[in-house]
């Protein structure tokens, strides 16, 4: 097989070092000045896919994303972390996961790619199904939470962890897979090839363009704030924390 087209799918969400705050009107959570990066499991898609072009296995490897304008910033991070060129679906809309797996459908049946790497979870909805339902929408085989992948001609290896140990499965290419945290360690861009990732083509798409009805499916009821942590107290010894854990919390008879 001659290398092959990586497709790596981004999404920007809120950065992981941010503390989540809840709209007054329980509608969602703030993002209105808040720092957004890229997410950390794409971040790990994007290395791999780098990895993969530098050991000569992939000839191209193309960073997508789905949403408002801002993400070409995120696009133009992977573009400095070795991307080749970058593709932006662009609206302001709200994306479903149902939704963003067809607006990638609509892109991989343009594009062509052996292989499409996702995260395995955007950190933000913590949905864990885009992936999945993009596998299903192409027709094509998958394995989710890689913790390792390794490519023979047109066939990928995988490995997963599961309760109890790894699974390995082999998969036929064209495949979609989705990163687990153990799958490799990224690296950071460094200020020369942001410098070089600004020159990078990036391209914008529209939904309407690529045919896709991404109408929201579900309906977000309300988002409340996690419930407050009760103080907790001190016990002078074990005898204290035996009553009290037989009296007060009744968990011993
Ligand atoms: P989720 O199913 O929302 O937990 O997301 C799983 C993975 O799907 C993410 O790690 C991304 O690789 C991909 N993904 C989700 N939303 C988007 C988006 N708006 N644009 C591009 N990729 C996305």
């Amino acid at each position: 097989m001659t290398a092959m087209k990586i497709l790596v799918c981004i999404k920007r969400v809120i950065d992981y070092n941010v503390k989540v705050r809840v709209k007054p009107d329980g509608t969602g959570v703030e993002t209105a000045n808040i720092k957004m990066s890229m997410n950390p499991f794409d971040e790990i898609a994007v290395e791999e896919a780098v990895r993969l072009k530098e050991k000569g296995i992939a000839s191209e490897v193309v960073a997508v994303s789905c949403g408002a304008a801002t993400c070409q910033e995120t696009l133009r991070t992977a573009l400095a972390l070795g991307a080749d060129r970058a593709i932006l679906v662009q609206t302001d809309a709200e994306l479903q996961p149902l939704a963003v797996a067809k607006l990638l459908r609509a892109v991989a049946q343009k594009e062509s790619p052996q292989l499409v790497i996702l995260g395995k979870q955007a950190i933000d909805d913590d949905a864990s199904q885009t992936g999945q339902m993009l596998a299903a929408l192409l027709d094509w085989p998958q394995a989710t939470f890689a913790s390792k992948v390794d490519i023979a001609g047109t066939s990928a290896t995988v490995k997963r962890e599961v309760d109890g140990g790894l699974e390995t499965l082999e998969i036929t290419l064209p495949a979609v897979v989705t990163t687990d945290l153990r799958l490799n360690e990224p690296r950071y861009a460094t200020l020369p090839n942001i410098m070089k990732a600004k020159k990078k083509p990036l391209d914008s798409l529209t939904p309407e363009a690529l045919g896709v009805d991404i109408a929201p499916r579900l309906v977000t009821v309300k988002v409340t704030e996690p419930a407050k942590r009760k103080g907790g107290g001190r016990v002078a010894d074990v005898k204290e924390l035996v009553a009290k854990l037989r009296n007060e919390a009744k968990v011993l008879p």
